[in-house]
């Protein structure tokens, strides 16, 4: 145990207004604010935070599992069942968290650099990481832990076990960095460029550099861009850098591209030195500046720091979630290995439920800062606290300490020994994580363990799809449920693990195309109440019988279902009614409904759960009156049948730019749709989401022809000028519509968009790529980054609903989290 823990008791005489002990001494070592990320519940501290929801309901089930400590703000919250508990009340309690990371951090002499900019920071700080590693034993934040929560969690992981910090402080709105510089307490600042990110937050750039050099404020040395230098107090110690402006300390006279990396001059107390860096782009380029300036500010010799800044590593911090062989899913996180961004993959593998055994492939993690056998008995611990069902060791320290593992567990030398013995029968119906330390090469076994289907993959960003889900709750009154969308493979990101992740989220309702949907996801583990929009007569048994509500939306397929639940003698079964206010699509109408009252009063065989209705033109100003028509209409059907119903039901009618555009119509709950995906119709709301989808493909060919050459079926394609062609893995059986080639569509090839030229193919397409610098095996974008789903669209004169949900199952999908 730590001699830095706190006890109950000094947490409290911290922070508490008001406390009551009933184990004042029990040690601290874990704060803990999801309810469902336990590294080990005695010696945590539960946080009630306030979110969407209020988490002091989960404090029962905490106490069940074995946390001890809660700090709260609900006074009124009973405490009298939890006679071992201990309970600390506070006014706010992100800010008790903080105040408790701040007496953590005032324990600790060695030095703490802090890392602030709108990009790059992430990238700064791990390269300052690598760069630094041979001479500190360093301590730093997880992946990109920077905000008003994530800084207190990374400053907590102070210990004596270390000699140095780096921490990193985002913020997205003003005041909030004085309160990151008062936990961090920075010796050493470090600001990386000030660009477009969160401009919303501030009320300009230079307010937004002003508030993010707060940070620094009682620093003794900033590295800082030399055209921001008059922004701090003039007294203040400064190392500066510049790509233009000789009077800066390190000055960059010229940069040279080679075939596999860049040479970067500068001059430096009037010397001309230069680094090697394996990267090339301007953003790389300004980020190894950023560190060379930070390394030579604290004395590190020029020729070390030329032997690590061309070693310099790819910062990779996302997860990657895929199909696996045998019905098993992969995630991959083999760029980097360390304690805490285990604890954080092993809380991702706990959140997937569509497959029962979770395993993990693990390699040794090198420069943790703790003695080797400290280092696995810990891993152990979580281990056996995340619930690892199945656990592979590779490497020679994880063999050593093999027995302080599961019995039953594997271990190999190396990865070699893993690959030689691989069977691919030894894995089926799981859920693997890799993780490993780069040495170990886990790109080998992750290939060997994911299904080959030809190159062309959709990628989604889980990160933005609970970005924009954030987005849109923010825009909800208090109480208002969320029914999130997921029918057509969930607008074609995979339903399964997207209503795993919404699952996880607390989204209080699902909603399926069809009954089949519905069932699937039961299977994948989602517990979720599913609404289901077109029932089928033929699919009433399996509705019920995988707990299913449909979507009832005429007297006719009303009086089949509930002769279907009457001869099971079902009661109460939950139902939703659809109400015709415009649409005419499905929907009950007006003259339905004295019918429908009597139906539901004689029959205690169906429960309404909701009644709704559909706008047909949310995003559209020019309808506006006619929403606001089928916004009144709804609420006479609903009062009508609610005063004629002894029990309530949720009423509903906003979808996605119904939400942006409709706030006096949430009733009781939403449904988000499209927006979810990163999609809006709305332009003032475009902008304020992150987009999820991108497809890419690669190229399988490239080809020299001569002018008046024809390229593909039916010779339509023809050379206007001597030039090159790319084959790419992509057809219209894959969702590339044939009516793109001939030059319609265009792709996204290193930078520059490259038009379709001739027939689309079934599975192919040819690009013609003269002029741009590519070779056989890139990647092309056909949506994404640069040339988005909406740009798409409008080549093909729809809308970018249809061009997502077309994208075929045969394109694999690759989840990441960042
Ligand atoms: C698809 C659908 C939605 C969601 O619409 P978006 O525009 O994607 O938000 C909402 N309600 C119903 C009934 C739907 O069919």
């Amino acid at each position: 145990m730590s001699q830095f823990s706190f006890t109950a008791e000094e947490l409290s005489a911290l922070v508490a207004r008001k406390s009551q002990l009933n184990a004042p001494n029990q040690e601290i070592q874990h704060l803990l604010t999801d309810s469902r990320k336990i590294t080990d519940a005695k010696s945590s501290v539960f946080f009630a935070l306030k979110g969407s929801r209020d988490a002091h309901q989960y404090i029962p089930a905490l106490y069940r599992a074995g946390v001890r400590t809660f700090i709260i703000s609900d006074l009124s919250f009973n405490v009298t069942d939890f006679s071992e508990g201990n309970f600390i009340w506070v006014a706010d309690t992100t800010l008790a968290m903080q105040e408790i990371a701040k007496a953590h951090r005032c324990k600790f002499a060695y030095p703490v650099i802090a890392v602030t900019g709108s990009n790059g920071k992430t990238i700064v700080k791990e390269w300052l990481y690598q760069l630094l590693a041979p001479d500190y034993d360093i301590v730093r934040s997880p992946k990109s832990y920077n905000s008003q929560i994530g800084v207190p969690l990374s400053v907590w992981q102070m210990s004596d076990d270390y000699n140095l910090a780096i921490f990193e402080a985002g913020i997205s709105s003003g005041n909030e960095m004085e309160h990151l510089a008062a936990i961090i307490k920075p010796d050493i600042g470090v600001l990386t460029n000030i660009g477009a990110a969160h401009d919303e937050g501030f009320a300009s750039r230079d307010e937004k550099l002003h508030e993010k050099l707060k940070l620094f404020k009682n620093a003794r040395l900033v590295v800082i861009n030399q055209q921001f230098k008059d922004a701090l107090e003039p007294s203040k110690n400064t190392f500066t850098w510049s790509l233009n402006d000789e009077t800066a300390d390190l000055y960059v006279v010229k940069i040279t591209h080679k075939i596999s990396f860049t040479s970067i001059h500068a001059k430096y107390k009037n010397e001309e030195i230069s680094v090697n860096i394996p990267f090339s782009s301007l953003a790389s380029i300004e980020n190894a500046v950023i560190c060379w300036a930070v390394l030579l500010s604290q004395n590190i010799a020029q020729v070390q720091i030329e032997k690590r800044m061309q070693k310099l590593l790819q910062v990779k911090m996302r997860l990657e979630l895929k199909t696996g062989i045998n019905q098993s899913a992969i995630i991959d996180d083999s760029y980097n290995s360390d304690f805490s961004s285990l604890d954080i993959a092993l809380d991702f593998l706990n959140q997937q439920n569509q497959y029962p055994t979770k395993t993990l492939i693990l390699s040794d993690i090198h420069q943790s800062g703790k003695a080797n056998d400290e280092l696995y008995r810990d891993v152990a611990m979580l281990l056996t606290n995340k619930g690892v069902d199945r656990f592979i060791g590779i490497g020679a320290d994880l063999k050593r300490f093999s027995s302080v593992f599961p019995v039953h567990s594997v271990f190999y030398n190396s990865t070699d020994e893993f690959i030689e013995n691989f069977r691919s029968s030894d894995f089926k119906n799981e859920t693997i994580l890799l993780k490993g330390s780069r040495d170990f090469g886990f790109e080998r076994i992750s290939k060997m363990l994911t299904q080959k289907v030809h190159e062309t993959v959709m990628e989604i960003n889980l990160n933005a799809i609970l970005a924009n889900l954030k987005h849109y709750k923010a825009k909800l009154r208090p109480g208002v449920k969320l029914m999130a969308m997921v029918k057509a493979f969930a607008y074609g990101s995979g339903s399964d693990e997207i209503a795993n992740l919404l699952q996880h989220h607390r989204v209080d309702y699902l909603a399926v195309a069809y009954a089949d949907e519905g069932v699937a996801l039961r299977q994948a583990g989602i517990k979720v109440p599913i609404m289901v929009l077109s029932p089928e007569v033929s699919s009433f048994e399996s509705i019920v019988e995988h707990n299913l509500e449909p979507e009832l939306y005429s007297p006719r397929i009303l009086d089949a279902f509930v002769d279907f639940l009457n001869s099971k003698n079902a009661q109460f079964y939950p139902i939703h009614i659809k109400v015709d206010t415009g649409m005419h699509r499905l929907g009950f109408d007006f003259k339905d409904i004295d019918a429908l009252i009597v139906k539901l009063k004689t029959n205690t065989s169906v429960l309404v759960k909701s009644v709704f209705s559909h706008l047909v033109a949310s995003d559209n100003d020019a309808h506006n009156s006619f929403t606001l028509k089928q916004i009144s209409d709804f609420e006479l059907f609903v009062n009508r049948l609610q005063s004629n119903l002894d029990y309530t039901f949720l009423r509903h009618i906003l979808n996605t730019s119904g939400i942006s555009r409709w706030p006096q119509a949430q009733f009781e709950m939403v449904r988000l749709g499209i927006g979810l995906y990163g999609i809006e119709s709305i332009d003032t709301e475009k902008a304020l989401l992150e987009p999820v989808v991108s497809l890419k493909t690669t190229i399988s060919q490239i080809k020299e022809l001569e002018k008046g050459e024809t390229v593909g079926y039916s010779r339509k394609g023809v050379m206007q000028h001597k030039g090159k062609t790319a084959t790419v893995k992509i057809g219209y059986a894959d969702g590339y519509p044939r009516a793109l080639g001939n030059g319609v569509g265009k792709m996204l090839v290193n930078g520059v968009l490259a038009p379709t030229i001739g027939n689309i193919c079934m599975d192919m397409t040819m690009l013609d790529i003269s002029g741009i610098e590519t070779s056989e095996g890139d990647d092309v974008i056909v949506f994404g980054e640069g040339f988005s789903v909406y740009d798409l669209a409008e080549q093909l004169d729809t809308i970018p609903y249809e061009v997502i949900t077309n994208i075929s199952q045969r394109v694999k999908r690759v989840y990441y989290y960042e």
